[in-house]
C-alpha cells in the first residue's frame, strides 16, 4: 500500500528529538509520500533540509496568514529564490486565518495576493489554508483569477456547499484526522458527496491527532487513520482510497515524493 500525507510540518522542531524514529514509522506504515509545508522564511529552509536528507518530501514554500503583521508581501517575492533549493512543489499555506488572528484581515489579504502571485511566477499549485475565512478566500481566488493554478484547500473545514464551489473549480479538498471525532458530520458528508478525484489525505503534524490518538502530537504515520475513515465512508477499501489520494496528489504536485529518493538528487 502506497500512503501519501498531503500537508505535514515534519521539520518542525516538535520533531527534532525523534525525526528519524518518526520517519521510520511513517514508512512502515506506507507512507511513500508527504508534503512538508512552510509557515514563514526560515520555517522554509528548515523545510528543504529535512527534505534533502529524506526520501519521498516535497516542499510547499510560504508564510502563514497567523504570521500577517510579522511577514510582508516582499518577503513572500523573496521565496522565489528557494525555488531550485529543493524538491519544491507548491506554494502556501497562505489564505485567512479568521479564527486565530481576525486583527490582521488586512495583513493576511495582501500575504495571499503575493502568494498568488508567487505561485504564477514559479508555475506551481497553492496550499490554501481557510479557517474561518471561507468568503474571504474565495474572493481573492476569484479576483485574482487564480483557480487556473489549481491547489488543495488543506484542512478543509466548510460544508458541502463549499466543496462543491472549490471542486467545481478544480481544487482538491484534504481531509484531515479530524473525520474520525465523533462530532465530524459534516465533514463525513463532505468526503461522501465529494467525487473521490478531488480528495487528498492529511495529517496536519504535529497538529490535529486523529482518534485514538487526540491531544497527542500527530506524526505522519496516522494519516492512516483519516484515509481508513475516507475508505469507510465511500464504502471502498482502505487500500484503494490510499491508491487514490496518492494519485490525486501527485496529479496535483506534478510529482510524488517516491520520484525524490532524496532531495539531494533534484538539485
Ligand atoms: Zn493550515
Ligand atoms: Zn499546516
Amino acid at each position: 500500500m502506497q500512503i501519501t500525507d498531503s500537508h505535514n510540518h515534519i521539520h518542525f522542531t516538535e520533531f527534532a528529538p525523534d525525526r528519524e524514529a518518526v520517519l521510520a514509522r511513517a514508512a512502515s506504515a506506507g507512507v511513500t509520500s508527504m508534503l512538508a509545508v512552510g509557515i514563514d522564511p526560515e520555517d522554509c529552509l528548515n523545510a528543504l533540509a529535512v527534505a534533502h536528507a529524506h526520501r519521498g518530501i516535497l516542499v510547499s514554500l510560504g508564510i502563514h496568514p497567523q504570521n500577517a503583521g510579522t511577514f510582508f508581501p516582499k518577503d513572500v517575492h523573496a521565496l522565489a529564490r528557494l525555488r531550485d533549493k529543493g524538491p519544491v512543489a507548491a506554494v502556501g499555506e497562505t489564505g485567512f486565518d479568521l479564527y486565530r488572528t481576525p486583527g490582521s484581515i488586512d495583513g493576511q489579504k495582501d500575504l495571499f495576493i503575493a502568494h498568488v502571485e508567487l505561485a504564477r511566477e514559479l508555475g506551481l499549485p497553492l496550499v490554501i489554508h481557510d479557517r474561518m475565512g471561507h468568503e474571504q478566500t474565495l474572493g481573492v481566488l476569484d479576483d485574482m483569477n487564480a483557480w487556473s493554478l489549481g491547489g488543495v484547500f488543506h484542512c478543509f473545514s466548510g460544508d458541502t456547499a463549499l466543496a462543491r464551489r472549490v471542486t467545481g473549480r478544480g481544487f482538491f479538498i484534504s481531509i484531515p484526522g479530524v473525520v474520525t471525532f465523533r462530532n465530524a458530520g459534516e465533514l463525513r458528508d463532505v468526503v461522501r458527496e465529494t467525487p473521490t478525484e478531488f480528495l487528498l489525505a492529511e495529517t496536519d503534524a504535529p497538529y490535529l491527532s486523529p482518534a485514538p490518538y487526540r491531544g497527542r502530537r500527530n506524526e505522519p504515520a496516522y494519516v492512516l487513520k483519516a484515509i481508513e475513515e475516507m475508505a469507510n465512508i465511500k464504502g471502498m477499501q482502505r487500500e484503494d482510497m490510499a491508491r487514490i489520494t496518492t494519485e490525486n496528489f501527485a496529479r496535483l504536485f506534478g510529482r510524488s515524493g517516491a520520484d525524490c529518493p532524496t532531495g539531494d538528487q533534484i538539485s
